[in-house]
């Protein structure tokens, strides 16, 4: 079999494959290397543990199906607080395409502070903005990124636009990678219409059309060596009952590209007893984000208009990013407070309701531990800079409703009622105990990171693992710091840097 998509839950009995070179998961960071390589003319097989999911099935999902189905673990993941930081809720796609099919499709460039950042601490001086242009190009002809027209802003971000103009903070227009959005604002859930460029639909077709083969349904457990090099992967075929592990699966490869994402990759390598133990799994970022609601006396529909279109970047001196956002009515209704007949009356003013989003440019804190079973414990201490920040980020972006004319505000504080200004104001947020408050997070980065020494990093320049021959790593681990702005076209940026490397590189005999 050859060049195709393959479900390893329809086999029985074992499966042992051969190829030049293996990707272990199929998201943002592994897609473009398998595309990238299989165009080179290499054999390539990539192995991805979740089900792969048509654009048509998406639009006959509802959202509670999706996250089932195409969430990892149903969106239940945390980075479990430790001393004054929020538990936070992380959540990652588990499917062909990875958390790249659940995007709001907002793509940046690694912004230039970030990258002297890189060049000044890890050492990584050819990443400038010059020398990473033909690779970010690259990336954003392949998914086609285009700024989202202000027509297209649903209300919901209108409004904080005009609150920020009252209050002298830019509202910039968002990048995304579309091509025919319609705006229906179901992105997070896939996109039913095939309109977002998604890592599925953009370069997997491509990997495909040049003979790799993409498995599903396939999960690795192991990377394999001989000697110091990694020879191929181990797993199981998830033929079992209900999709669990079943059969062995075996993939013999002269070279080996991890590509899990941050949650995983650090657990494959740690499984694997690979990587120098004091980076691997450790400094893990997560941009820590908060939501506030804000309750209009007008009609403001706000799951109408491209779901992320705008972001305000008005206080990114002090680390921190705001943009839109919307969330379905059904996961909306069920965050609204009160029980019975007040929660029906909250619930039922959803089509008040406006939302904004906002980030924290992380320091760091996440570490992951091997866990009892497949998953990977993982922990999250925050910086008390970063701490400190919580409150602030929720003040811009009440205070931004309210300048708009919002009646009252609901803040990411577990127990709160919705606050008008007053009582808002009289609320003191920085004294609010860590564990009341609601934190989410979709980028874990940073915990298989990239540097020039083995002595500050897990993988070098070009990717691959300090001292283990024909070992890659390319996702969103690398990544050595958080970037305050979305990951997924950075990510991609560096892939493609590390597969035209890797292409340069000729393969060992086998
Ligand atoms: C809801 C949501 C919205 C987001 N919105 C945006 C956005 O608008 N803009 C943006 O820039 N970023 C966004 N992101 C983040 C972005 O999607 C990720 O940063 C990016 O996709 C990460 O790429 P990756 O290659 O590191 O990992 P992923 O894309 O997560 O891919 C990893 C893949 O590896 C598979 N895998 C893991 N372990 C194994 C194993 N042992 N064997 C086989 N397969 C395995 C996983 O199932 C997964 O499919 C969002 C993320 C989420 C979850
Ligand atoms: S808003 Fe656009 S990209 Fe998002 S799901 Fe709808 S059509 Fe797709």
């Amino acid at each position: 079999m050859s060049g195709g998509y393959h479900s390893a839950r329809d086999l029985r009995g074992p499966l042992t494959l051969d190829c030049d070179v293996v990707v272990v998961g199929s998201g943002a960071g592994g897609a473009v290397v398998a595309t990238e390589l299989a165009e080179s003319g290499l054999r390539v097989i990539v192995l991805e543990e979740g089900p792969r999911v048509d654009a048509s099935v998406h639009g006959q999902m509802r959202p509670s199906e999706s996250m089932r189905h195409l969430w990892r673990d149903g969106a239940f993941m945390a980075a479990l607080g430790i001393g004054d930081s929020p538990t936070i809720n992380v959540t990652m796609g588990r499917g062909v395409g990875g958390s790249s099919m659940l995007t709001g499709g907002v793509c940046f460039r690694v912004p230039g502070p970030v990258l002297r950042e890189w060049q000044r601490e890890l050492g990584l001086e050819d990443f400038t903005e010059a020398q990473l242009e033909p690779y970010v190009s690259r990336v954003e002809e392949a998914i086609h990124v285009e700024e989202v027209p202000v027509a297209m802003r649903s209300r919901s971000t209108a409004l904080f636009a005009e609150g920020a103009a009252k209050l002298g903070m830019p509202v910039h227009a968002m990048r995304r990678n579309t091509r025919g959005c319609d705006g229906c604002g179901r992105c997070n859930f896939g996109c039913p219409h095939g309109a977002k460029m998604s890592v599925d639909l953009s370069y997997l077709p491509r990997a495909v059309a040049h003979g790799a083969d993409v498995w599903s349904h396939a999960l690795v457990e192991r990377v394999v060596t001989r000697g110091t090099r990694a020879v191929g992967v181990t797993g199981r075929l998830l033929n079992g009952r209900g999709g669990a592990p079943g059969d062995r699966l075996t993939v013999h490869a002269r070279r080996v590209v991890v590509a899990a994402g941050a949650w995983h990759t650090p657990a494959l390598l740690m499984r694997s007893g690979l990587g120098h133990p004091r980076w691997v799994g450790r400094q893990m970022t997560l941009h820590p984000g908060f939501r506030v609601l804000a309750r209009f006396d007008e009609s403001v529909r706000g799951w109408q208009g491209a779901l992320q279109s705008a972001y305000c970047d008005a206080f990114e001196g002090d680390g921190i990013t705001l943009m839109s956002l919307f969330v379905p009515t059904g996961v909306l209704g069920a965050t609204m407070p009160g029980v019975g007949e007040e929660h029906v009356a909250a619930a039922a003013r959803i089509g008040n309701l406006a939302m904004f989003g906002g980030i924290i440019h992380d320091e760091g804190g996440g570490a992951v531990h091997r866990g009892p079973g497949r998953e990977p414990v993982v922990t999250y201490r925050m910086s008390p800079s970063d701490r400190a920040k919580i409150p602030r980020v929720i003040t811009h972006m009440a205070e931004t409703f309210f300048a708009a004319g919002a009646r009252e505000v609901f803040i990411p504080v577990l127990g709160s009622r919705g606050l008008d200004a007053d009582a808002f104001r009289a609320t003191d947020l920085a004294r609010l105990p860590t564990s009341r408050i609601e934190c989410a997070s979709q980028h874990p980065l940073g915990s298989a990171r990239m540097g020039c020494s083995r002595e500050n990093s897990v993988v070098d320049p070009e990717g691959r693992v300090w001292d283990v021959d024909e070992l890659y790593v390319a996702d969103g681990s690398v990544l050595p710091t958080s970037l305050g702005v979305n990951p997924q076209l950075s990510i991609m940026t560096v892939a493609t840097r590390t597969a035209l490397r890797m292409r340069e590189r000729s393969l060992p005999a086998r």
